[in-house]
């Protein structure tokens, strides 16, 4: 859950995006079909703002080339905490996430950390998130933030499952959790909707973490983190939408959705210099390779290898 809320509009028609053409490109070979696939690492397609269309949002989606898709599953509140599995109920290409919002830590109850630790055995969750600090909204203490990610990393060690990172304006005691009561574990996870430092970002890498880059790659000012973009291993990176908030530019505006995650991945490609096939195929790759990383058998990263 992001800081910008966005506008509820229509999709913008099919552009002529490169990824675009690269789609009409890919006909027989399943190969090339998996190079120019995409993968949105970070959704929330429960929310009310998709009611009125959500299957054809997923069909979108999958039209654009978007392969592999994270249902983050805080939803608006602990009370909510199946949002994802419910997102990924009949598609075997959405992946769930379960955990408490740094913003609703202060609601976080004994009732919902026992869910939480239910949930955690469902063999289709992929990872607890997104947890972590959001020192710029301040809607819960902070000491009950801290308190909340401590005891859902505590849960995550316990499941042998990685983590989705929300962090704004918290860096120094998010990076001092993670690497006091996470980076021994090996597990890793993902900085999601990434809005650090380079160093922060370095510490993060060091504990095991891939970089998660979303709208914000693309707007005018953000030439900041297009610098932190291009510095972080072409390995660790990952795209995602975090929609409905914070849609890419040329949609910046409008309600976002997975299908609008190609412009980020374009943006991508251009920061790193490479085409924006290229951006998509390796950071899918990436996202395979976390999936992969996961270790709890019978899981869904199993049927991803
Ligand atoms: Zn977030
Ligand atoms: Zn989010």
């Amino acid at each position: 859950m992001p800081p910008d809320s966005t506008k509820r509009a229509e999709p913008a028609p099919e552009t002529g995006s490169i990824l675009s053409v690269a789609k009409t490109e890919r006909t027989e070979a399943t190969e090339k079909t998996e190079l120019f696939s995409l993968a949105d690492s970070h959704t929330h397609l429960e929310s009310s703002e998709f009611d009125g269309d959500r299957e054809q949002v997923f069909k979108r989606a999958w039209a654009s080339g978007v392969r592999y898709l994270v249902a983050i599953g805080s939803g608006s509140g602990p009370h909510r905490l199946r949002a994802g599995l419910e997102m990924a109920e009949g598609r075997d290409w959405v992946y769930p996430t379960i955990g408490i919002h740094p913003h609703e830590a202060r609601l976080a109850t004994e009732e919902h950390f026992a869910e939480l630790a239910r949930l955690a055995a469902e063999p289709r969750v992929i990872a607890v998130g997104e947890i972590g600090l959001d020192y710029h909204y301040d809607h819960s203490p902070r000491d009950a933030q801290q308190t909340v990610f401590r005891r859902q990393l505590e849960l995550a060690e316990a499941n042998r499952l990685p983590v989705v990172i929300h962090c704004r304006e918290a860096w120094p005691d998010c990076l001092r959790i993670l690497e006091e009561q996470w980076k021994r574990t090996g597990l890793g996870g993902i900085f999601h909707c990434f809005s650090g430092s380079f160093d922060d970002a370095r510490r993060g890498l060091d504990a095991g973490f891939y970089i998660s880059f979303a709208g914000p790659l693309t707007f005018p000012k953000a030439a900041d983190l297009r610098d932190v973009a291009a510095r972080v291993p072409w390995d660790r990176v990952l795209v995602e939408t975090d929609c409905p908030f914070l849609a890419p530019v040329p949609q910046r505006g409008k309600r976002n959705e997975p299908s609008f995650v190609r412009y980020v991945a374009e943006q991508m490609g251009i920061v790193r210099g490479v085409s924006a096939q290229e951006a998509a195929a390796a950071t899918t790759r990436n996202f395979l390779t976390f999936l992969g990383k996961i270790r709890r058998s019978g899981r869904s990263a199993a049927a991803a290898s």
